[in-house]
């Protein structure tokens, strides 16, 4: 069972590359010059969600800390919002 779950505000992201520079191994850029979170769920809004393991968690933290606009949000296994 995944530990929790990263949602990126993918429409409001301004394409800073902060996310995909801190933690490549889950962010790159799209063609479009925003980002995306790789393997991620995407809505008909464009958001992304994707379920992770506590070993991934301190790196794509530090992704969500990056991110000037604060459209990285990570929730726990409680649906308690980290940021
Ligand atoms: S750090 Fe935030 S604004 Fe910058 S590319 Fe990543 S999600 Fe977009």
């Amino acid at each position: 069972m995944a530990d929790y779950t990263i949602q990126h505000d993918r429409p409001n992201c301004i394409g800073c590359t902060a996310c995909a520079a801190t933690a490549p191994a889950f962010w790159e850029m799209g063609a479009d010059g925003l980002s995306n979170l790789k393997g991620a769920k995407k809505n008909a809004e464009g958001n992304e969600e994707l379920a992770i393991e506590q070993k991934d968690y301190a790196v794509n933290k530090q992704a969500a800390d990056s991110c000037p606009v604060n459209v990285i949000h990570i929730i726990d296994k409680a649906g308690k919002k980290i940021i």
